[in-house]
């Protein structure tokens, strides 16, 4: 039984407890959803988890609804995440990417485009998120594609790549180039129904965790002007505003993988002899497991001091976001690499629970901002303070 102390912090509300009880029973009466490794597998997969958690109404918290927008509830985001992760790593991800790739249409879309979100909230309707580039990944700012404003129309042009739900997705939130200024400020978002003509799956993309990813091809893919969310040269402030609201639940995620393998550690120190008595009174051994609880609270505080921090009405995030997101990231693969040593042979035996832990964590310490790129984050944030004079010198 996971350790769930941590729903008493007083982070949370009633209504977070409350939610949190209802998932698990959920997760343990319906996850995981077996599948192959194969593109066709996974995608079948996806779109199942898709559909049953958006029959479950588990869906809503991931975007504002349409008749009544509230603020995300960054919170529910988390325990949300965290908890499907701990049961099954490709629900967690179907999960949030209902959020991420509908983030842009919830913070600044239009009416019209809200009207998207009816359909993703019910799991009627797959959503991605279209940032990076072959070209630039982590330096965001240096996109290539570009979106010309010809007629009465915005042509794209160009290629994203490592797109999360590409191949399965119904809409895209895709960035590109439209040139006001050089650089971050000339960059607009763009809402792009997948059945749009030029917009083509170039390239299915397979990992060493399979997730549906795709290098998408837009060639001449023509817009309406309504397509743009936002305002032209909003794009980049609308990117980072969306990770730095999703950001933190990258973390939980990874707090979700690091609390299962600490589960399945403990239970197996108890129920694997070795030398004539349980693996679990070996003190290195319960060195290991302390070490791992550490991590695993640790890494919780930091994720939901995030969270609650938007919550409650922080314009920005930026900093607790970057560190809830790197060391939640980082110690989950600790604390799964300590877990496979546990669990010896079994550890690395493919199908066993921790062989595909140890898989699923590694792309978070990658995506959303690598973790090199949260430190430099978090160094610039405490160099700011310290300029605003919020830091002691
Ligand atoms: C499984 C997976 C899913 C993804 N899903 C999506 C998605 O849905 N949508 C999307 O748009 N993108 C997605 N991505 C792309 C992801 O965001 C990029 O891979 C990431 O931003 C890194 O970019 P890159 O791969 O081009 O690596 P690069 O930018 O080439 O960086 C390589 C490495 O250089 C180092 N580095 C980079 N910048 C710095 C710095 N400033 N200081 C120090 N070191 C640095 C880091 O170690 C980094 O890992 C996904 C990636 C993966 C692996």
């Amino acid at each position: 039984m996971p350790d769930r102390s941590f729903l008493s912090w007083p982070f949370f509300e009633d209504r977070h407890r409350e939610h949190a009880e209802r998932l698990e029973a959920w997760c343990a009466a319906n996850l995981p959803v077996a599948h192959g490794e194969g593109i066709e597998d996974v995608d079948a997969a996806c779109r199942r988890l898709v559909k049953i958690l958006g029959e479950g109404g588990w869906l809503k918290p991931t975007a504002v609804d349409p008749e009544n927008p509230q603020k995300l509830d960054v919170r529910t985001l988390c325990i949300t995440r965290e908890t499907l992760a701990r049961h099954d790593g490709l629900a967690d991800f179907a999960f949030a990417m209902q959020g991420l790739g509908t983030g842009a249409i919830s913070l600044f879309g239009t009416p019209e485009q809200r009207e998207w979100l009816e359909r993703t909230r019910r799991g009627e309707a797959i959503s991605a998120f279209a940032l990076s580039e072959p070209r630039s990944g982590s330096d965001v700012a240096n996109m290539d594609m570009t979106a010309a404003w010809v007629g009465d129309e915005y042509v794209l042009s160009g290629e994203k790549t490592w797109i999360s739900n590409g191949g399965i997705a119904d809409i895209y939130c895709v960035f590109a180039r439209t040139g006001e200024a050089p650089g971050a400020r000339g960059i607009s978002a763009f809402l792009v129904p997948a059945d749009t003509p030029g917009l083509r799956i170039a390239e299915r993309l397979e990992t060493i965790a399979p997730h549906p990813l795709a290098l998408l091809s837009f060639e001449e893919a023509r817009l309406p002007a309504t397509a743009m969310i936002g305002r032209p040269g909003e794009g980049f402030r609308i990117a980072m505003t969306v990770l730095d609201t999703f950001r933190p639940t990258v973390g939980a995620a990874a707090l979700g993988f690091a609390r299962r393998a600490l589960d399945e550690s403990f239970s197996r120190a108890q129920g694997r002899d070795l030398f004539g008595a349980p693996l679990f009174d070996l003190q290195m051994v319960q060195g290991h497991l302390a070490d791992m609880a550490l991590d695993v609270d640790a890494a919780a505080l930091l994720v939901y001091r995030a969270a609650w921090a938007k919550d409650q009405g922080a314009a920005r995030i930026t900093r607790e976001a970057a560190m809830a997101k790197l060391f939640a990231t980082d110690r989950a693969q600790e604390v799964i690499d300590r877990a496979v040593q546990l669990h010896g042979g079994d550890g690395v035996r493919k199908g066993h629970v921790v062989e595909s832990l140890y898989r699923e964590i590694r792309a978070l310490r990658i995506y959303e901002g690598a973790s090199d790129v949260q430190k430099v984050v978090i160094a610039r944030q405490l160099m700011g303070a310290r300029d605003a004079g919020a830091v002691g010198s």
